[in-house]
């Protein structure tokens, strides 16, 4: 830290990102990536035509691939805002619509962003603990007072709420933005994007780095009422008005185009999930029950972080969380099925020494 940084930011504890290890080769089922590369169209799409438009400034309206989200899920385009990875959506909505009388609100356990977006504007912000099985508890989070954030599936339990469960949250909230980010929600879990047309407070977030294989793109984007886009909008034109730069959104389009082959990816993960939770659960594994593109898992026989050293010894990298609450888990991600029955194999050898 030099002697110029600005006081307010001194004392900011920044936000942890998974490994990404250049040293050697790992099974990588540490960030939730995907184990499928992007679709054909997505390869052609970068062509060297494109690569030469480069010098020219992306659209900032990003309109083409507005229009192609919008319809993929039966909306309009001013009803989709896109952004450099979704990280960027969340904290555009924090700066928004949080305030010192509007404090943020969020799950003690979720995603470690939102503490940090919330410390990084000065918001107060107020933590709910889960449930004792990990669940999140919709009442808790009724008539919040505040900018309420939920994942869902919440991140790193994989466990999801039904969607009457978040629209009772949403309509209790009619004085506040309910922010639901649904990164995980094409592995099983149910959008509330429909929900969009009915409710002026609720603003769903996706991504493209989980369920369409593009993390490195950088593609997020948000659906919501026109009022609550034109309010990302400004931030947007108040900061970086090109946020997505051309490739990706070439990229981005041409996945919207083959859906389907994302849709298949998906399911073979939601597979290799099922095949992995069962078999982790033979080996003495209390797993969570996941909706999303990993498990959550505690041994009976090893610690969190144990486990998580001897497999990267092992050449398989998942999350270890120091947190308190969660220590004794692991949080991995599903890969190939090939992926898992490695995993597995590896987790008995251990468990045998
Ligand atoms: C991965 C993730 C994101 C961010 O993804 P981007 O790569 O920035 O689009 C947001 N929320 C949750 C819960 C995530 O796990």
């Amino acid at each position: 830290m030099s002697k110029f940084l600005n006081s307010k930011y001194k004392s900011l504890e920044v936000y942890t990102p998974g490994e990404q290890p250049q040293d050697k080769k790992y099974i990588k089922l540490n960030t939730n990536e995907s184990p499928y590369p992007p679709s054909k169209k997505v390869v052609e799409a970068v062509s060297v035509a494109e690569i030469e438009n480069l010098r020219l400034y992306s659209d900032p309206e990003c309109k083409r691939l507005r229009g192609a989200i919008a319809e993929l899920y039966g909306v309009e385009a001013e009803n989709v805002y896109l952004s450099n990875g979704s990280d960027d959506i969340l904290n555009f909505a924090f700066m928004a619509f949080a305030s010192d009388n509007s404090p943020a609100v969020f799950p003690e356990i979720s995603y470690g962003f939102y503490k940090v977006f919330a410390e990084l504007h000065g918001i107060p912000y107020k933590r709910i603990p889960l449930c004792e099985d990990f669940s999140i508890s919709p009442s808790d989070y009724y008539n919040a007072n505040g900018l309420v954030v939920i994942a869902n599936p919440n991140a790193p339990t994989g466990l999801a709420l039904t969607l009457s469960e978040v629209e009772s949250i949403v309509a209790s909230n009619p004085e506040n933005v309910v922010l639901i980010d649904e990164a995980y929600v094409d592995f099983g879990a149910e959008s509330a994007v429909a929900l969009t047309k009915k409710y002026k407070n609720l603003l769903v977030v996706q991504t493209f780095s989980k369920s369409r294989s593009m993390a490195g793109a950088r593609l997020g984007f948000a659906i919501a009422d026109k009022g609550l886009i034109d309010d990302l909008n400004r931030i947007k034109y108040s900061t970086n008005p090109y946020n997505v730069n051309r490739l990706t959104l070439v990229a981005g389009e041409a996945a919207i185009k083959e859906n389907g082959y994302y849709l298949e990816n998906c399911k073979k993960v939601m597979d290799a999930r099922a095949y992995a939770k069962a078999e982790l659960e033979a080996l003495g594994f209390l797993v969570l029950d996941s909706k999303a593109n990993f498990l959550f898992a505690k041994s009976n026989r090893i610690g969190g972080e144990e486990l998580y050293l001897k497999l990267k010894e092992n050449g398989i990298l998942v999350r270890h969380f120091k947190d308190e609450k969660i220590k004794d888990y692991n949080r991995i991600t599903v890969g190939t099925k090939e992926d898992m029955r490695i995993l597995v194999d590896t987790v008995k050898k251990l468990l045998e020494e």
